[in-house]
């Protein structure tokens, strides 16, 4: 194939990803019945289970089943001085440029990369504008070859509060919630027995102004995180083995909770120009979406950068005492950090499988928004109805079940694969007689007997196997 096949056939794939998540309730695009909003989504109820799984499973992984992470939830909306701190005020923009035949926007180096096959994350603006205009980048919207300079904006969501308006007032969004383990450090430490090395989770939403060339979820203004920053006294901890260990985690917990085919996955390090001066190492896992391979997730080694910049803006010691040495430390901090909307737009995509006619989520059942649906094969012999039911709300009081009795069971079928449910279950006549089932295995089509009183236990170890 050449390389325009591969992109039209990837286009394509992505169209028919997107038209399914429209149609069976997983991503709607946001405010669509005024026309849309650009770069914000819905979700739908298959949608939001989806994205509740996938969130729930993160904190169980990251949080819950270990005894050296505890969790905060910092406000979203924040004191500007923390952004300060962060650098973010003065440092936290893209460098766009403008189409003057269109006035369509775009990131420059996304519109360099795209066009060009060529890293261009973190290069300075002038050798974007140089990349731009000596290689004659066409618009990808009209096709004409005529550029604004490239300029910077800020992607911090200013908001103003009370009546008043000025310095005062002024707040913002917050552009990612890894500042909420910071400024909260000293409270964490304050109220709990955690001892270093020790994390600080949080999931929650994030606010960037971001300008997006499509990609449905991938990229949007408002989105959700995970993620962790991990302290550790650098001279007691080695920071390499932890930041391995770390790589590992990442991995099991995509491929092994979610399910994602490895051949999919890849790691790049970050290059010197992309790379924040104060880390020492940054990497990213990135996933094969259809529009190529891009981050998913992005693990650093922050030093003791935040925390010095916290304690230098807002006068307060965040220096913690070691009992063992007596010595003030200021610790260091490693920090995974992920969108759960991108994890979400992830698995949806390693999932779509066509196979002749047939179009089905391959979705692990850990994630899958339901895990079984309950149907009688008739919707108006009421012996059938009052048996299915009876299963159905057995069923719904340990899991996530769903019921259907419109249509015929051909069409029950392909609306539960295009949600990815991987297993439905169908009260007919003989039922009534031999107290067994009929559950079809959403992706062989296999159909089996099984007795009612072992269905629970059927879907147990077939969920948490
Ligand atoms: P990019 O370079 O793609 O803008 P980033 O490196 O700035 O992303 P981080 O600040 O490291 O991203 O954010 C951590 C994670 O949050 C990313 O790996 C990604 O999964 C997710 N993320 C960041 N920005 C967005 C967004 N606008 N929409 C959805 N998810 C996002």
């Amino acid at each position: 194939m050449t390389k325009k096949e591969i992109m039209d056939e990837n286009k394509n794939l992505m169209e028919k990803i997107v038209a399914l998540c429209k149609r069976r309730g997983f991503i709607f695009p946001g405010s669509e019945i005024y026309g849309g909003l650009a770069n914000t989504y819905d979700y739908g109820p298959a949608g939001t289970e989806l994205m509740r799984n996938i969130r729930n499973l993160w904190w169980d992984f990251f949080v819950s089943q270990r005894d050296d992470v505890v969790g905060v939830e910092a406000s979203l909306v924040s004191h500007r001085k923390i952004w300060e701190a962060s650098g973010h005020v003065a440092g936290f923009a893209d460098a766009m440029v403008d189409c003057k035949n269109c006035q369509s926007r775009f990131r420059a180096d996304h519109l360099i990369e795209d066009s060009l096959d060529k890293k261009a994350e973190g290069l300075p603006m002038e050798e974007l504008d140089k990349l731009i205009k000596d290689n004659s980048i066409k618009c990808p919207k009209c096709g004409k070859s005529e550029w604004t300079d490239v300029r910077k904006f800020n992607q911090l969501f200013p908001v103003n509060l009370g009546i008043v308006q000025g310095d005062d007032s002024l707040a913002y969004l917050r552009g990612e919630t890894a500042q909420g383990m910071f400024i909260n450090f000293k409270n964490v430490i304050d109220s709990t027995r955690v001892r270093l090395p020790f994390g600080i989770a949080q999931n929650g939403k994030s606010f960037r102004n971001e300008i997006t060339p499509g990609n449905s979820i991938f990229r949007t203004i408002e989105f959700e995180q995970g993620e962790i920053e991990y302290f550790f006294d650098p001279e007691k901890t080695d920071w390499e083995e932890k930041y391995e260990e770390w790589k590992k985690l990442m991995w099991e917990f995509v491929t092994e909770k979610l399910g994602i085919q490895t051949d999919n996955l890849q790691w790049r390090t970050h290059t010197d120009e992309e790379r924040s001066f104060y880390s020492k190492r940054t990497e990213d896992l990135e996933y094969k979406f259809p529009f190529g391979f891009k981050e998913l997730w992005g693990l650093a080694y922050r030093t003791d950068y935040d925390l010095s910049q916290h304690q230098k803006f807002s006068g307060k010691d965040m220096t913690i005492l070691d009992p063992e040495t007596n010595k003030r430390i200021l610790p260091h901090v490693i920090e995974p950090a992920v969108g759960i909307n991108r994890l979400m737009l992830m698995v949806l995509a390693d999932a779509y499988t066509e196979e002749g006619e047939r179009v089905f989520l391959k979705l692990s059942p850990k994630v899958a928004p339901y895990k079984a649906a309950v149907f009688p094969l008739l919707h108006n012999k009421t012996e059938l109805v009052d048996k299915a039911r009876g299963i159905y709300k057995d069923l719904k009081k340990q899991f996530n079940v769903v019921w259907d009795d419109r249509g015929n069971i051909g069409k029950r079928y392909a609306s539960q694969d295009e949600i990815g449910t991987p297993f439905c279950i169908t009260v007919d006549f003989d039922t009534l007689n031999d107290g067994a089932v009929t559950v079809r295995d959403r992706d062989t089509a296999a159909q089996e007997r099984i007795k009612i009183e072992e269905l629970m236990k059927f879907l147990s170890e077939k969920i948490n196997d």
